[in-house]
């Protein structure tokens, strides 16, 4: 197999019929030996029937079927781990992704590139609040992790076998894909296009679900966090033992504007401390989870696999 192309699909109906008008025309160019591999993230719309009968028609149309919502990065897993094309794309099923790229992908994977990523020339498609959103993240992202990841890259990419293979290879279930793939590392390359418009339908990101997915993506590539209560804690320290000195010479620590003052740095700190205690909750649950070591999903039915 040369090509496989990974396409999570949750609730998609509405789209799948411009996607596969699309689809095929752009890898027939590139291999005639390509599979399309649809991860059917339990959906409860016809999405599953209409890949079913696409698949009657097409043996190179192979589904995988979870056996309920496990979230984008599950579906993708389960893809890569059921590809087995030398080369592997990871692709959205909304259009978004402009499937006429690939072609662009498989001219970089022939010139010996791993990791050939999209990345969004506008993001337009995108509304303020996410696109400010994201800049941020990606900064600080970037600042914290130990591999940076490239700005405006989404996961639309091409893989080549051993970077596909690398991926496997890391054992954690909480898997913040755009993470993982610059941490892998190979030689990577970014090819720029125009994000569309989803073609049909919704999307399955609301503010809360970016905001966890956010929230996870950092503490799972960084333990900064984590650190920055002992710097603050030191500080805080060191101030006190310095204001405890300077009282100590005023003597009148309990006139009534003081005490303000000792009630206002209390309340303060009582916040930081929380704070704090927040961020090693995150990680606490996250260890929980890698802990318990469940699979990341479930199969209940395969088709032409
Ligand atoms: N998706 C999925 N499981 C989910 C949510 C989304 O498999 O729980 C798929 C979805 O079908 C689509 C892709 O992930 O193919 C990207 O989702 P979406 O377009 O809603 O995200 P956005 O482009 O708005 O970030
Ligand atoms: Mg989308």
């Amino acid at each position: 197999m040369d090509l496989s192309v990974i396409i999570p699909v949750f609730n998609e109906a509405e789209v799948l019929p411009q996607l596969q008008a699309r689809l095929a025309p752009v890898l027939q160019p590139c291999t005639s030996d390509y599979e399309i591999l649809f991860v059917n993230d339990g959906s409860s719309d016809s999405t599953l029937p209409l890949l079913k009968t696409w698949g009657q028609k097409d043996k190179r149309i192979k589904i995988i079927s979870l056996s309920r919502n496990f979230g984008k990065e599950a579906a993708v897993t389960a893809g890569l781990q059921h590809a087995s094309g030398k080369a592997v794309v990871i692709m959205d099923a909304d259009l978004q992704d402009p499937p006429e790229l690939i072609r662009e992908f498989w001219e970089k994977f022939q010139e010996g590139y791993d990791n050939v990523y999209g990345i969004r020339k506008n993001r337009a498609a995108d509304s303020f609040l996410k696109r400010t959103s994201a800049q941020a993240f990606y900064k600080l992202y970037n600042h914290l992790a130990d591999t940076p990841i490239p700005y405006n890259a989404g996961d639309y990419r091409l893989l080549s076998r051993r970077a596909a293979e690398a991926l496997l290879a890391l054992p954690e279930r909480e898997r913040f894909m755009k993470g993982l793939f610059s941490w892998v590392g190979y030689k990577s390359i970014g090819v720029p296009f125009a994000r569309e418009k989803r073609a049909a339908g919704k999307t399955k990101w609301g503010f809360w679900k970016l905001w966890n997915f956010a929230i996870s993506g950092l503490t799972a590539s960084s333990t900064w966090p984590l650190k920055v209560s002992t710097y603050i804690g030191v500080l805080v320290c060191v101030t006190s033992v310095l204001f405890a000195i300077w009282t100590t010479c005023q003597q009148t620590i309990f006139s009534n504007e003081k005490y303000t003052f000792v009630m206002i740095t209390l309340l303060f700190f009582s916040g930081v401390q929380l704070i704090s205690l927040g961020i090693i909750g995150e990680y606490l649950s996250r260890i929980f989870c890698e802990v318990k070591n469940r699979p990341a999903y479930f199969i209940d039915e395969k088709i032409n696999l």
